[in-house]
């Protein structure tokens, strides 16, 4: 029997009350949990997942200023030009290095856009052989047929309404609706304009969501679309900051990404960090240390799944096809 014990500071139970003492794992499995005073410095939590990656963006670090368009609009902005002119092997090594920094900062689950077609997610599947962390695959077709590309992936990640014809996106929904596929999209990160749009394709998942109204955010609780938030992403490419405060008393199911590996690490607790600062200023204190931080933790613990919230230590059989 292999067994071994964990010590330090505890987050335990739904709300993950601080606690100190040791965790007792036989043969993988939790087996006894014992409170008692501890000094040494580690903190023992369920595994983050990180709702919102394009680990692929690796290879283009630190890219120089430009608009959000010229950035990442496909199919020529600059994001995809270097994707095109890049190799495959170092396309797939930085993948696995962003993958690597995931598991470091106590991910074991990650939500990719994964551009690229079919080819793309291969390039995936093949920077995580061997990992101990899983991808919820998110493809986005280029120039393949949408049925083969759902049956290598869990769904699309479609980089945003103005981007394609509304004809091509809505026989890219009916696709992913009859595939059982997950269906996410980009929305609200520059202004308001293609959350209509979006909300109308009835996704799974939205991602940023900044630019959204009241009556927006409370379709999203109704009809049960996750949002995934980016707040370092956003302040990097000005767009102002999701209103997660009151997408969380709307009773929106909301999870934090960590957006283009360019433009921020995929560290979790980087972006919690960043978080702070932003939770803050939203409700207009410039205090890293008040509230929030249950808040800020929650949306790492969550995933999401079609039309519904997941905890994070069921990331093992992510996502549910029911
Ligand atoms: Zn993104």
């Amino acid at each position: 029997m292999q067994s071994f014990v964990l010590e330090g500071k505890l987050l335990l139970g739904r709300e993950f009350e601080l606690s100190e003492g040791s965790v007792v794992i036989k043969n993988g499995v939790i087996d006894e949990i014992v409170q008692a005073q501890s000094e040494r410095p580690a903190l023992i939590l369920p595994s983050l997942f990180n709702a919102h990656t394009h680990v692929a963006d690796g290879v283009l670090k630190d890219p120089p200023h430009s608009t959000l368009d010229e950035l990442v609009k496909p199919p020529d902005g600059l994001k995809h030009r270097i994707l095109r002119e890049t190799p495959r092997e170092q396309k797939v090594e930085h993948m696995r290095l962003a993958a690597i920094q995931m598991l470091a900062s106590g991910c074991t689950g990650f939500a990719d856009f994964r551009e690229e077609g079919v080819d793309g997610i291969a390039q995936l599947d093949q920077s995580l052989r061997g990992l101990a962390i899983k991808a919820v695959k998110l493809g986005r077709p280029d120039g393949d047929d949408v049925d083969e590309l759902l049956d290598v992936c869990d769904g699309l990640g479609v980089s945003g309404c103005r981007d394609y014809r509304a004809e091509v996106l809505s026989e890219w929904a009916a696709a992913c609706k009859s595939a059982r596929a997950m269906l996410c999209i980009h929305a609200g990160e520059e202004n308001d304009r293609d959350i209509k749009p979006a909300l109308e394709l009835e996704p799974d998942v939205l991602v940023h969501m900044v630019h959204a109204s009241t009556s927006e955010l409370k379709r999203c609780a109704h009809e049960r679309i996750s949002i995934a938030v980016c707040p370092r992403s956003n302040m990097l490419t000005g767009v102002g900051l999701p209103n997660i405060r009151k997408m969380l008393e709307l009773g929106v199911n909301v999870a934090c990404g960590t957006d283009n590996v360019m433009l921020a690490s995929c560290n979790p607790f980087d972006e919690m960090h960043a978080l702070s600062w932003s939770w803050d200023w939203m409700k207009g204190t410039c205090s890293p240390c008040s509230h929030g931080g249950r808040e800020r933790l929650m949306g790492y613990l969550v995933g999401w799944s079609r039309k519904g919230s997941l905890p994070i230590w069921r990331c093992s059989t992510f996502p549910p096809r029911t």
